[in-house]
């Protein structure tokens, strides 16, 4: 056992995961979680809300042999089936390689699979039912609204975008703390699309999901989109991302606060998305009983306290859902620091020091390319131009191995930084679109002088 403890706010997805990487060093970890122990808790009315897993996550939970459990129980989703509002379908593959795709996971599932793989250390403790209320930046002293007082040789907030530990180091506790957090005009409301059984008069089909599993489901109709992940037993998590208040007439669209009675509930869907509705029977109730979310994007600076604290995942840098990285960004967080924990030890302030060089300027670019990311799920799927810069990018994918689009630079190449993933993947969606707004087929494009363009570009 090393000498060393460590304080852990927040028993999430990152802060569980980071006491499994800290435990198998031997390192002494206490947790304190606001929440009850969700192993405990009936999860809402047995339903799932999930998230996708991808490759940077996927690397992070295998370095603690974890990876092939959470697979085993995950829905691969091989590209975007966009709806269009007639109903008609279209799969646009997430890669042109096999191997490359994306995977649905439970968020409750993982969750409580960490903290069960967790506990089998010796010298881990859950603490739960703990909010901490303020951190002693100059002292090193957690406090809780229990009344307890923590202090370890260092502590690690891993307490998501409301992090307490943020404030605290805001509010004083850092001298020229930088703080920026943009929200989105848009909030979200998670829906649900039930496992076919249960619509089986309805419907008369004896297959469990209700809609094609493996494809994350878009809904795209420019000032608003609905999606939809396939869950493991058979339903869908449908969520609604919709302005919070009515947008200016001119730019159409509608609101969650214009969405106030049932009937303009069912008029809004019915127009918009008819051809889910038959497939949520429990759309009113979800609708009027589920919150309704806010998404935005913070940015902080400096991560740390000297070496006495240290804000990691979401307590550092939320990012808004639609690159799918906000967890994937966080457990290779969590990677990274496991690797200058082996490069330093427990010499905590040459860990945090070196963590923030390498990891500021990625999560800067997840943050960005997830906000720029929203206005292509929401209106560029639906774009011809954009649809034909997708069949662009497949072909290249599946002819050439060195070629990977920005989603593809992303999502599955864990080895690459995220910031050299927007800086080549912006150079290339500019060439990419402007050749295919040139074009009414991709058959026409000549591949060869498209890849050669493309290993030429200066970014
Ligand atoms: C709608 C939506 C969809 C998303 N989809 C995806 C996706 O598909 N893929 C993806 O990679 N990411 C996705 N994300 C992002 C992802 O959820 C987050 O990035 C991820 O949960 C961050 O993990 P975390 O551990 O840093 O924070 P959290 O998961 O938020 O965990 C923070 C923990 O700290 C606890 N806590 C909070 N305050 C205190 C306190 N004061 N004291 C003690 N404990 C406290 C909380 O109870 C919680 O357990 C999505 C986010 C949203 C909102």
């Amino acid at each position: 056992m090393s000498e060393s403890k460590v304080v852990i706010i927040g028993a999430g997805l990152a802060g569980s995961l980071l006491v499994i990487y800290l435990a198998k060093r031997g390192i002494a970890v206490d947790v304190y979680e606001a929440r009850g122990d969700m192993r405990l808790e009936e999860v809402a009315a047995g339903r799932s809300i999930n998230l996708a897993l991808s490759d940077r996550g996927i690397a992070a939970l295998r370095e603690v042999g974890m990876d092939e459990y959470i697979l085993a129980e995950a829905v691969p989703m091989y590209g975007r089936m966009i709806h269009s509002v007639a109903g008609e379908t279209k799969l646009l593959p997430y890669s042109g390689r096999k191997g490359e795709y994306i995977n649905s996971v439970s968020r409750a599932g993982l969750n409580v699979a960490l903290i069960n793989e967790a506990e089998k250390y010796p010298g881990v403790r859950f603490h739960f039912d703990q909010r901490c209320i303020y951190f002693d930046c100059a002292m090193g002293e957690a406090k809780f609204s229990s009344g307890t007082k923590v202090t370890g040789d260092t502590l690690i907030a891993t307490d998501g975008a409301g992090s307490s530990v943020r404030n605290a180091m805001l509010h004083g506790g850092v001298e020229r703390f930088n703080f920026a957090q943009t929200w989105l005009e848009h909030g979200y409301k998670e829906l649900h699309i039930p496992r076919l059984h249960h619509l089986h008069e309805r419907v008369g089909s004896s297959e469990l999901f209700a809609i094609e599993p493996n494809a994350l489901h878009i809904w795209p109709r420019h000032k608003f989109m609905m999606i939809a992940l396939p869950n493991f037993d058979g339903s869908f998590t449908c969520t609604l991302f919709l302005a919070h208040k009515n947008p200016p007439v001119h730019a159409g669209g509608s609101s969650f606060e214009a969405l106030a009675t049932k009937e303009s509930l069912l008029n809004f869907f019915n127009k918009e998305f008819p051809d889910a509705v038959p497939l949520m029977p429990t759309l009113t109730d979800d609708f009027f009983t589920n919150p309704t979310g806010n998404l935005g994007t913070i940015k902080c600076w400096p991560w740390n306290a000297g070496g006495r604290a240290l804000l990691l995942g979401d307590a550092a840098h939320a990012v808004v859902p639609f690159y799918g990285q906000g967890m994937n960004c966080a457990f290779e967080d969590v990677r990274v620091l496991g690797q200058l924990i082996a490069k330093h030890h427990t010499e905590w302030k040459t860990v945090y020091k070196e963590y923030g060089e390498l990891r500021k300027i990625n999560a800067d670019a997840i943050a960005d390319m997830a906000e720029e990311n929203f206005y292509e799920m929401r209106d560029a799927v639906a774009d011809p131009v954009f649809v034909r810069k997708r069949e662009l990018e497949t072909k290249l994918e599946q002819t050439y191995p060195d070629y990977f689009s920005k989603y593809s630079m992303v999502t599955f190449r864990e080895d690459m930084p995220y910031s050299l993933a927007k800086e080549k993947g912006n150079a290339q969606d500019r060439l990419l679109m402007s050749i295919c707004g040139e074009i009414e087929n991709v058959m026409e494009i000549d591949l060869e002088n498209v890849h050669e363009q493309i290993t030429n570009l200066k970014y």
